[in-house]
């Protein structure tokens, strides 16, 4: 195997399946039997879930409300979404934990560094709810600290595309996919991977994102075998 500790990045849109809003348990099911998939292989498996499909504060802000009070909202749908991926996972036979950044003590544990390390030794997934805990940052900015902070290998960043490509292939027919590019080339190239927070902090830790298709069954799997599946961002 590829890795040995990943970090997987799953937005709150990916949980919508075939839906407009909210959550497909038909897609949550399937990406429960993914993850279990590399945790009987005994890869350790931490994830960041988003938040999209429920509530985004940039939203509520370009609607009048206030962007802190949109942010909390939008950690909180986090938080709903990681309740919903822990129950999946559970009905799969995966062992969980959700570790809150905004303590909800009566629901699940906070975030302890070291706890979590402990439950990913021990084959737990680790699920990562309500982003950093701070408004005016994303799911994405919480994945790579969260996997810097792990010593996570890699970050996986499951999306509805194959990769990355040298501009939208769902607009443009000659886009073409990278197996492989480096933290500079998608900054000299203008492409888009993460937020820019999210993407430089990941640059400065050396820390390496996959960006890959999440909806195709086994590809989790395949990646993390070793085949050529998505694209690696990496120095
Ligand atoms: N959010 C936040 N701080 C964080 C992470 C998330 O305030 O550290 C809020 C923010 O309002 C964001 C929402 O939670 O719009 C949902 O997260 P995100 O947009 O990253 O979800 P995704 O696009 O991955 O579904």
């Amino acid at each position: 195997m590829q890795y040995k500790r990943i970090l997987l990045k799953l937005s709150g849109e990916a949980l919508m399946g075939s839906r407009q809003y909210g959550i497909d348990p038909v897609r949550l099911a399937e990406y429960a039997t993914e993850i279990k998939q590399v945790i009987d292989k005994g890869i350790q498996v931490a994830i960041v879930i988003g938040g999209g499909n429920i509530f985004r504060g940039v939203a509520g802000a370009s609607n009048g409300m206030d962007r802190v009070q949109g942010d909390h909202m939008g950690m909180l749908a986090t938080v709903i979404n990681g309740l919903a991926l822990q129950s999946a996972l559970e009905d799969a036979g995966v062992q969980t934990r959700l570790q809150t950044a905004i303590k909800i003590n009566e629901v699940a544990e906070p975030f302890i560094r070291r706890k979590a390390m402990r439950h990913l030794e021990k084959g737990r997934v680790v699920i990562f709810g309500g982003g950093t805990g701070n408004p005016y940052f994303t799911t994405d900015s919480a994945a790579v600290l969260r996997a810097i902070e792990i010593e996570a290998d890699v970050i996986l960043k499951g999306t509805r595309v194959d990769g990355i490509y040298t501009s939208d292939p769902e607009k443009d027919a000659n886009a073409t996919k990278f197996d492989k590019i480096s933290f500079q080339d998608v900054l000299n190239k203008g492409l888009k991977v993460m937020d820019t927070t999210a993407f430089t902090l990941s640059q400065e830790n050396e820390l390496p994102i996959v960006v890959f298709d999440m909806n195709t069954k086994g590809n989790l799997l395949k990646l993390l075998s070793g085949e050529n599946i998505g694209t690696e961002v990496n120095l």
